[in-house]
């Protein structure tokens, strides 16, 4: 038996954890490394390269050497594995998601839960004996990514959950960038402004609902946790940390309770990004551990960061149903949309049921507007599959013409990560593939049934 199968089986009653969730998943999704694994590096090679090989399972490294306490990773490799994660089947990730959006579920808060089975303080601390690995040969050490910051606006008291790369530099210190300047960043102004620290809980190894909720971009009054809750189908359990005013989920598996300091900064990066760079960008925040808690026999959660198939798809999941809503209310031909891997966040594909020339261009002219990480677009028909690049490749070889079929934006504002922007600006291209309405062209195709033999005949023949 591996060291995580048992600790599985002691997370038996919780409600929805991140013990419930890896006890459901078939054994054929997971990998197991039995044997003594370095941290450093191997994990994020290992994931990199089943990736290469089109693999996508879950990785329990089992035995970390030099800690005692199992570490997984991979959770969110595969769309069709994020759409379970909610309760959604293949390809119904984006109505889940915004139903739950509609009906966000209040969480309840509870006396006491496993997360604070162990409770370590002062000479006790030490984030140093955390299995957190280093990634990239380029970062600055070791870093926690997959780290949920729970913290409280300082005016509303309204909830926020957001990720923020977090580097170790002392038993009760992190680096940190906040970079992507979010709620928390705003938060931290605020509460700077009146001379204090901002109060941060760091959240580690929860139900992956919580963690695809905490990944959302939404209206600041709204707290990610309640959606989290609307995902589950249950309000989530939370308990009151121990050393400062935030409540955590009571089944998480580690919390590191602490503060963001006012008015300190000191450096910290370079760490892998997903653009796919290594990146010195940072605000340069400092986080200081006031206590450490976590579950007895815990299980440690890490998100392979850079340019991995699960950062970028724990990254846009909520986006592309978010974007995919606010466009079909004006394309109501819209049918799909992917952001690619190759394009990291910066490449978006749409197909769409034409009834107009020009309805391609206001889809593309929208969702540049909506997202300004998006720096190509690219509109086919409804005879495209989005998720498959050859097929998109193609309909821009055949139904697209670089004179009339595309425009471009100069110099609106984008992601700074993107090593090729000039001062927060980039030029945003976008291509219409969509074949003319009154086109005569004929696809060559195969009939459905013979399509269906064929595979009848291969199934029998390799099976
Ligand atoms: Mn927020």
């Amino acid at each position: 038996m591996t060291e995580l199968a048992s600790r599985l089986a002691e997370g038996r009653d919780d409600g929805p954890s991140l013990r419930t969730y890896l006890a459901g998943v078939a054994a054929d999704e997971r990998l197991d490394l039995r044997e003594p694994t370095p941290l450093d590096h191997v994990p994020t090679a290992l994931v990199l390269e089943l990736e290469r090989r089109g693999r996508s399972p879950i990785v329990n490294v089992d035995r970390p050497e030099g800690f005692e306490v199992p570490v997984v990773s991979n959770l969110f490799a595969s769309r069709e594995r994020i759409a379970g994660m909610v309760g959604a089947p293949p390809g119904g990730f984006n109505d889940r998601w915004n139903q739950a959006v509609a009906n966000p579920e209040v969480p309840v808060v509870v006396d006491r839960g496993p997360v604070h089975d162990h409770i370590l303080r002062g000479r006790d601390l030490d984030a140093g004996t955390l299995p957190i690995s280093r990634h990239f040969m380029a970062d600055a050490g070791r870093y926690i990514g997959s780290g949920i910051l729970f913290c409280r606006d300082p005016d509303t008291g309204v909830g926020n959950l957001s990720y923020q790369r977090l580097q170790l530099k002392g038993p009760d210190r992190f680096g940190a960038s906040l970079h992507s300047r979010g709620h928390i960043w705003e938060h931290l102004q605020r509460a700077e402004a009146r001379g204090r620290n901002l109060e941060v809980a760091v959240v580690i190894g929860v139900h992956p609902a919580i963690n695809l909720a905490a990944a959302a971009k939404v209206s600041m009054d709204v707290d990610e946790l309640h959606i989290a809750g609307a995902l589950l189908g249950q309000p989530v359990e939370v308990v009151r940390c121990r050393t400062i005013d935030v409540q955590v989920p009571a089944h998480a598996e580690y919390v590191l309770e602490g503060e963001l300091l006012a008015d300190v900064r000191e450096d910290e990066g370079p760490y892998g990004e997903y653009t796919g760079y290594s990146t010195s960008r940072s605000t340069r925040n400092v986080f200081v551990v006031k206590a450490i808690t976590h579950r007895d026999r815990p299980i440690f959660h890490d998100i392979i960061p850079g340019y991995s198939a699960e950062h970028l798809l724990l990254g846009r999941a909520a986006k592309e149903a978010h974007v995919f809503l606010r466009l079909k209310e004006m394309v109501p031909g819209l049918r799909a949309i992917n952001y690619p891997k190759s394009g990291t966040h910066f490449h978006a594909y749409m197909s769409i049921e034409k009834s107009a020339e020009g309805q391609a261009r206001n889809a593309m002219l929208l969702l540049l507007g909506l997202d300004p990480y998006v720096k190509l677009a690219v509109t086919v028909d409804n005879d495209i599959d989005v998720f498959d690049e050859q097929q998109v490749l193609w309909a821009l070889a055949t139904r697209f013409q670089a004179d009339t079929d595309m425009f471009m934006v100069p110099e609106a504002l984008c992601n700074p990560l993107d090593p090729s922007s000039r001062d927060g600006k980039s030029a945003k291209l976008a291509l219409d593939a969509t074949a003319p309405l009154d086109s005569e062209d004929v696809r060559a195709v195969v009939p459905d049934d013979a399509v269906e033999q064929a595979r009848q005949i291969l199934s029998e023949v390799t099976s």
